[in-house]
């Protein structure tokens, strides 16, 4: 059964309550073996996905027991998300009602950085071929000419860009739509999912507009500003540009 997705309308909810679907233990794969899984009928949990981590927090069951969830993951069927639980932690019951709470200040931080990368890929201009979002720092990766990467101009046009305090916008396009518009598509490790009919899109109007699954500021305002700490050569495709938050 399909997870409802509610981070993909409001990337802003940090409780929701859902149902448990199911609960399975870890043999191995994606969580050390004796850890659990749950599937709930709906989550404000973000799933490992577009270089962008998945997200941690608690599940609180009716009798006041906190469950921490250590790591979301997409599931095997579309649209379905695994809350991965630590080794040896209490397993919920399907059918339970159960409250959920993200790791709020941690998701924040990585839709502030998730979304500078957004508008540092329109002033670096060359293909994006990497990239990766941490809690405390983000980059992506651009094939380049090393000469032509400057740390203070990188910074400076981003937050530039950042001060403009433009809202972000959700946009869902058709898989025809897109292929007319093939410019549409920046990244080129990371292809937009086709054959689910639409592709959704994150336009920061007059900036950027590209495929994108995740999880973003409302206003770019949000980001505050960002320092570039590190430009280093990854290899002949990969010059890559390191960020972090100003505060
Ligand atoms: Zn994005």
């Amino acid at each position: 059964m399909a997870t409802e997705l509610l981070f993909r309308d409001d990337a802003y909810l940090k409780t929701a309550t859902a149902r448990v679907v199911a609960v399975r233990v870890v043999e191995h794969g994606v969580a050390e073996p004796g850890a659990g899984y749950v599937e709930l009928d709906r989550t404000i949990y973000y799933p490992l996905g577009g270089g962008q981590p998945g997200d941690t927090g608690f599940l609180m069951r009716k009798n006041g027991e906190r469950i921490a969830i250590v790591d979301t993951r997409k599931g095997e069927a579309h649209d379905t998300v695994r809350h991965v639980l630590a080794a040896g932690a209490a397993l919920p019951q399907p059918g339970e009602s159960i409250a959920l709470e993200l790791d709020w200040p941690r998701r924040y931080a990585l839709m502030r950085l998730h979304t500078a990368l957004h508008v540092m890929s329109c002033v670096v201009i060359a293909p994006v071929t990497g990239g990766n979002i941490a809690a405390d720092k983000a980059r992506l990766d651009f094939d380049i000419d090393m000469t032509l990467l400057d740390s203070a101009r990188i910074e400076h046009g981003t937050n530039e860009l950042v001060a403009r305090g433009v809202d972000t916008e959700t946009v869902w396009i058709t898989d025809a739509e897109l292929d007319a518009q093939p410019e549409l598509v920046k990244t080129m490790s990371v292809q937009p999912p086709r054959g689910a009919g639409r592709i959704r899109l994150l336009r920061i109007p007059g900036i950027d507009l590209q495929p994108c699954g995740g999880t973003h500021v409302k206003n770019i305002a949000e980001i505050g500003g960002i320092r570039v700490t590190r430009i280093r050569n990854e290899g002949r495709r990969n010059k890559r540009v390191e960020i972090t938050l100003v505060n």
